[in-house]
């Protein structure tokens, strides 16, 4: 049995980033550009006025007053210098005319017709935002490799750019398996219980920014199993919940293999989620994961993530990991790590962790009352207060509330 750590390095060899595509800019939210982008021009692209006011040279200033003989709103340009001893009023965001050097906002002013009279005495230079101070013609502004967020999409428009390259999103064929499965939608018979994973490991899909693929139920046989995979093979990968382990009624791992597949491991030294097998099969990484609701998300969360998120063309790829002190006692009897779900919170002193209670690998309210995963060490035996590794699965408990 491998551990988690091998586990991921094994898989994220397999996972190299996906072709590009072209999308307009702002569809590049949460993508990942692959290649430098340089600013064509300097940004802003001459001085302009920072402030609603008025625009004049410092040094010809006499008295407490200057004749005001323009006016310059955004949008447009004048080449005509204005002449020593005059103002001209300017609107923010026009360029300074030459001649000037010094803009003083209405507020500093009192204006009289055609003259202003400065309230408190302007200093030479103010309120000029200077050609190139945000970017430099020739800077590389965004990096290859960056992950672009909205202020991203924002320069790379200020430069000119309408569409770009950026990795596409992974197609993610999920496929479920079970003989005891139905849809929802179906009241469960004797025997028989609704089909959630799909729908949770669907939503992990989509949360990596990835486009999930539902490939529907499997039954339990080799044949069908087979089938069901062999149809979800144009997908850039494949998560298949159930029919790992040991059991008489399992055909994941045989069907994968009976395709031709290559099994690269079936066990990690975890728990939940002890059965897990990654595999190539016709290029395409395939996950099998546990059927148990709990153990099928948090391998998702630990090794199907951040393949996806390889795949998509990002580099960091792993939850933060945040020390936490504990609120309760907390063991493991077991010799296997166990990923056990809590609830982190942020206090004056750093972050705190309970535990959600019964940690059944089929209790999916575990995880819903939750939001990290903590880490227990085999044999861990520690008190309240002790302090332990947690996995943030969201941080939405860092967030201000409102009433
Ligand atoms: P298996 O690994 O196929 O033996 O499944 C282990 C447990 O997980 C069983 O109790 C299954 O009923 C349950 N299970 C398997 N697949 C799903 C699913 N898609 N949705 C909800 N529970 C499932
Ligand atoms: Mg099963």
């Amino acid at each position: 049995m491998i551990s988690i750590e091998e586990a991921q390095q094994t898989i994220f060899e397999y996972i190299s980033p996906l072709e590009t595509e072209r999308v307009s800019a702002f569809q590049g939210l949460n993508r990942v550009t692959p290649e430098n982008h340089i600013a064509p021009w300097d940004i802003p692209p001459a001085d302009n006025s920072a402030m609603d006011g008025y625009a004049f040279s410092h040094a010809a200033i006499k008295g407490d007053r200057l004749r005001v003989t323009g006016f310059l709103p955004a949008g447009e340009k004048r080449d005509l210098p204005v002449p020593p001893g005059e103002a001209v009023k300017i609107m923010t965001g026009a360029p300074v005319p030459p001649g000037c050097d010094t803009v003083a906002p209405i507020e500093d002013v009192e204006q009289l017709d055609e003259w202003i009279r400065f309230t408190s005495p302007p200093k030479a230079g103010a309120h000029i935002r200077k050609r190139g101070e945000d970017i430099r013609l020739g800077d590389i502004v965004i990096p290859a490799g960056s992950t672009l967020r909205p202020q991203e999409i924002g320069m790379l428009s200020a430069m000119g750019v309408t569409t770009l390259a950026v990795h596409r999103r992974a197609r993610v064929g999920v496929l479920a398996t079970g003989d005891e499965l139905l849809e929802p939608g179906s009241t469960p018979a004797p025997g028989k219980i609704v089909n959630s994973n799909s729908y949770s490991l669907a939503a992990q899909v989509l949360d990596a920014g990835g486009d999930p693929v539902l490939l529907g139920i499997a039954p339990d046989s080799l044949d069908a199993t087979c089938e069901k995979i062999r149809g979800g093979l144009n997908a850039d990968l494949l998560v298949i919940t159930g029919g790992v382990s040991v059991g008489d009624r399992d055909f994941v791992k045989s069907a994968i293999e009976h395709l031709g597949g290559e099994v690269t491991f079936w066990k990690v030294n975890m728990k939940p989620g002890k059965p897990l097998a990654f595999a190539m099969l016709h290029g395409k990484p395939v996950f099998a994961l546990p059927g148990n609701p709990v153990a099928a998300m948090v391998s998702f969360e630990l090794f199907v993530r951040p393949a996806i998120l390889k795949a998509m063309g990002r580099r960091r790829i792993l939850r933060p990991k945040v020390r936490a002190s504990l609120l309760e006692p907390a063991a493991n009897k077991g010799k296997r790590p166990h990923l056990v779900r809590g609830l982190v919170s942020k206090g004056d002193s750093g972050y705190a962790v309970s535990l959600t209670g019964n940690q059944s690998s089929g209790r999916l309210s575990s995880l819903i009352q939750g939001n990290g995963l903590v880490y227990l060490a085999p044999d861990a035996v520690h008190a309240a207060g002790d302090v332990v590794d947690v996995l943030l699965l969201d941080r939405e408990f860092e967030m201000g509330e409102v009433s």
